[in-house]
């Protein structure tokens, strides 16, 4: 999607500070953190959101949660993180292209819901 601020991130049309990338999926650190470490995982293919993956996504969508965990604990969250995906008005979702946070840190996190 062409005014689309991830597929923009995945193209290298934007920069971002990328911890992983390959031909399906790029990781790369929130440029706004709430955690010492906060990473995003997308898919290279624009997905709006995870009410729009389709059946044919599910090997990426295992992608982004594996490679996002082994990144987190690689980047510090040895003892732990938090994986986030906001879906939709409801769920506070403000970028329109599917995505996995990763946020840790040394710390243990607040309670959240
Ligand atoms: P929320 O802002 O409620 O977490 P999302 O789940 O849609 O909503 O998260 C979008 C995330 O994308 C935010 O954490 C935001 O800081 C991050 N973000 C937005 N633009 C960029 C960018 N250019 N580079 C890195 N992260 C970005």
């Amino acid at each position: 999607m062409s005014d689309c601020i991830f597929c923009k991130i995945a193209s290298g049309d934007i920069p971002a500070k990328k911890a992983f990338e390959d031909d399906d999926m790029v990781v790369f650190h929130d440029i706004n953190p709430v955690a010492p470490v906060h990473l995003l995982a997308i898919p290279k293919k624009h997905i709006a959101s995870l009410a729009d993956a389709a059946p044919a996504d599910a090997l990426v969508m295992g992608k982004l949660l594996q490679t996002g965990a082994r990144l987190a604990v690689e980047q510090g969250c040895t003892e732990g993180f938090r994986t986030l995906i906001n879906t939709g008005r409801v769920g506070r979702q403000e970028v329109y292209h599917l995505h996995i946070h990763f946020v840790g840190g040394p710390d243990v996190l607040p309670p959240m819901l």
